[in-house]
């Protein structure tokens, strides 16, 4: 510790480097109270606190001594992301927050109402290298990996959130910013926290990775004992296309892509979800839908078109309506299971990495 500094700015640079207490599985947070002398039933306690009735502050978990709590203020942040800005829109029902973590790094979260469930979409990465060319997230490159603890509160948060809306929290993608399989440890660190029963228990099928198609990555996820589900970005079905629109298709193709996930149903027995972004013009036509559909005969997977969103600075369009149903009605007729899915909160920029790239634009950071 420099102590040069004021007693202030030395306390605000301890805190930052604060673990925070969503960065613990069950075990390492038994294995933080043994090291300090206390028994096995406060870490349950805890762990409760956190999960079940998911309280904001040390303060609330009321059966535990003064001192335990004093030493979690201490030495384990519960807040590793900040909110910064909140928007909602009643004309879907979709709430986004924009939260701050602790290095100053801004981070987007989505969570969205439909008549059945309550989905939160979240970010696993600050921007990301993969740099599709449609994305906002992807223009700027990868500024860091986010921490378990960080994706954990994201969920944390929403599911206080949803539940203060009188909905409790059912579904869970990891659509936000970022490649999970860039983050893949922390990722299922991640899983494992959200997943244990004698906490959140929230079930690994209500949880869909998201993926532009790292191979290894979908192999490993196929010997996971979480049975999380996977959507896979293909957008395209000629290299060509594909590598225009997602770079990382030059080192791992098409037919590589497919050939994993086949491996990874044969495996899983799971269904697979396919993400399409349509784009007029680019990837929109009978042919492309024709070519999709010849690729992904004989695989048990679902296609979601996701009418393209547009991104400030890159060059596409967004389809009519006329013109993404008539995308869908060729594969259904070739086959293949389909459907649309619109994007939730244009009006309030909840596209991936769109209100992140607005905050740091207006210098509102
Ligand atoms: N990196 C992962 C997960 C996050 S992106 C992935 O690429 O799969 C989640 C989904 O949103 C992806 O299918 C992505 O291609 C899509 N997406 C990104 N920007 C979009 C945009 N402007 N319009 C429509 N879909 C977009
Ligand atoms: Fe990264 Fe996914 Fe955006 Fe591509 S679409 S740049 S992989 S976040």
């Amino acid at each position: 510790m420099n102590t040069d500094l004021t007693p202030t700015i030395q306390r605000q640079a301890r805190k930052a480097d604060l673990t925070s207490i969503y960065d613990f599985s069950r075990v390492d947070l038994e294995a933080w109270c043994a090291a300090r002398a206390y028994p096995a039933y406060r870490a349950r306690q805890i762990w409760g606190w956190l999960y079940r009735q998911r309280v904001g502050s040390y303060d609330e978990m009321t059966n535990l001594p003064g001192a335990l709590r004093e030493l979690l203020a201490a030495e384990l942040s519960i807040l590793p992301l900040e909110p910064v800005r909140e928007l909602w829109t009643d004309v879907d029902e979709t709430l986004k927050l924009l939260y701050r973590a602790r290095d100053g790094q801004l981070i987007e979260t989505v969570l969205m109402f439909y008549p059945d469930r309550a989905t939160v979409c979240i970010s696993c990465q600050v921007g990301c290298a993969v740099g599709c060319s449609f994305c906002a997230t992807g223009m700027g490159g990868l500024q860091r990996n986010l921490t378990t603890g960080e994706m954990v509160y994201q969920v944390v948060d929403m599911a206080r959130r949803a539940e203060a809306r009188g909905r409790p929290l059912t579904n869970l993608v990891m659509m936000g910013m970022g490649e999970p399989f860039h983050n893949y440890a922390a990722t299922m660190r991640f899983v494992g926290i959200l997943n244990d029963h004698d906490g959140f228990d929230f079930g690994a099928r209500r949880i869909t990775i998201s993926t532009s198609g790292i191979v290894p990555f979908i192999d490993r996820l196929a010997d996971e004992p979480y049975q999380v589900n996977l959507a896979v970005s293909i957008h395209a079905a000629s290299d060509e296309l594909r590598s225009s629109l997602v770079p990382i298709n030059d080192r791992w193709p098409v037919a590589d892509l497919i050939a994993a996930v086949r491996r990874y149903i044969a495996k899983t027995h799971r269904r697979v979800s396919f993400e399409y972004a349509l784009m007029t013009g680019v990837n929109s036509s009978d042919e492309h839908a024709l070519e999709l559909a010849g690729r992904l005969r004989g695989l048990l997977c679902h296609v979601n078109v996701i009418p393209y969103n547009p991104t400030p600075g890159a060059p596409y369009e967004r389809p009519t309506r006329e013109g993404v149903e008539r995308f869908v009605s060729v594969l259904t007729d070739a086959g293949i299971p389909a459907t649309i899915r619109y994007s939730r909160g244009l009006d309030i920029t909840a596209a991936c990495g769109q209100l992140r790239a607005d905050q740091i634009a207006a210098g509102a950071s």
